[in-house]
């Protein structure tokens, strides 16, 4: 079983597509490459906060907009005692609901390991490659990483991965390029929260469309796909693509709307945390797609 098999049955996406990079779309990231997007220039300033202030934002501005479901967890002490077991030929998957605990997706445990001040994660418990276990097991959380660098950023990131945690399932998520749209989106949403000058915002922003760009690159050189190494390739960076511009349309969509629109997208996004709604309903539902993706970013100005 490859890697895209594996996430596949984890997750419940639909057998993957790779992606195609149109030459609409060449010619805009084309564009965009040649305006040396970057924070480079930006005097950033980010004041330092401390990890419970990361936290803290983080926890209020999604429990104020959502009801979220609890997500379970392996406890560190016992992955010993389910390999010993596991060891003795007791089913695993028995093993790993038994040992698992339903938390709070806020008590999901930090590790705040990452140099640069914008990278995040979340950790999966390993549960193998047993098809039917994959197939029928839950997703159980180890951990999730930050940065140590504890800015308003860092807090945007643990925003991002919490949604992964009320998103990631199965059937939340039917194409998995578009895995990433929800979690850029609050990130992008919670900066704007914040800052009514749209600096931190603007911040998230140029960092994603940076990334997008680095993806975009990547998918464009693997595009033969004659090799395993080349779909994985496509697979992983054609997800950040898709995703980030898919978020970007949602984002100015929402920021330009009146509240009774704004309500609908929020009450839409809890059915897709509730697992009633998927995330491509969602974005049909709004009319969120990659070219009114590319209008929008071809209409934001990178100073
Ligand atoms: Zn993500």
């Amino acid at each position: 079983m490859n890697s895209i098999e594996k996430a596949e049955l984890l997750y419940g996406y639909d057998k993957y597509v790779p992606f195609r990079c149109s030459d609409e779309l060449c010619a805009i990231m084309d564009e965009l490459l040649h305006s040396n997007i970057g924070v480079g220039n930006l005097d950033l300033s980010l004041r330092d906060i401390s990890s419970q202030q990361v936290i803290q934002l983080g926890k209020a501005f999604l429990v104020n907009r959502f009801d979220l479901h609890n997500v379970r967890i392996i406890p560190e002490q016992s992955e010993k005692n389910i390999i010993k077991l596991k060891n003795l030929n007791f089913n695993f998957a028995v093993l790993c609901r038994l040992f698992s605990k339903r938390v709070s997706p806020f008590a999901i445990p930090i590790d705040y390991k990452f140099d640069d001040y914008y990278s995040g994660g979340v950790v999966l418990y390993d549960i193998g490659e047993d098809i039917n276990a994959l197939k029928k097991m839950k997703l159980y959380y180890q951990k999730i990483i930050l940065s140590r660098r504890n800015t308003i950023i860092n807090a945007s990131s643990y925003v991002h991965e919490i949604v992964h945690t009320q998103v990631d399932g199965k059937g939340s998520v039917l194409d998995s390029k578009n895995s990433e749209v929800l979690s850029i989106f609050m990130e992008l949403l919670f900066l704007y929260d914040l800052d009514s000058n749209n600096f931190l915002s603007y911040i998230g922003l140029i960092n994603r469309v940076a990334y997008m760009l680095h993806c975009y690159l990547i998918v464009k050189e693997n595009s033969s796909l004659k090799s395993y190494e080349e779909l994985k390739n496509n697979y992983y960076y054609s997800k950040y693509l898709v995703s980030t511009l898919k978020a970007i349309n949602i984002f100015y969509k929402y920021i330009n709307s009146n509240s009774l629109i704004r309500n609908e997208i929020d009450s839409s996004i809890q059915l897709v945390f509730n697992g009633q709604m998927s995330i491509d309903d969602f974005l049909s539902l709004f009319d969120i797609n990659i070219e009114e993706g590319l209008k929008v970013v071809k209409e934001i100005h990178f100073c």
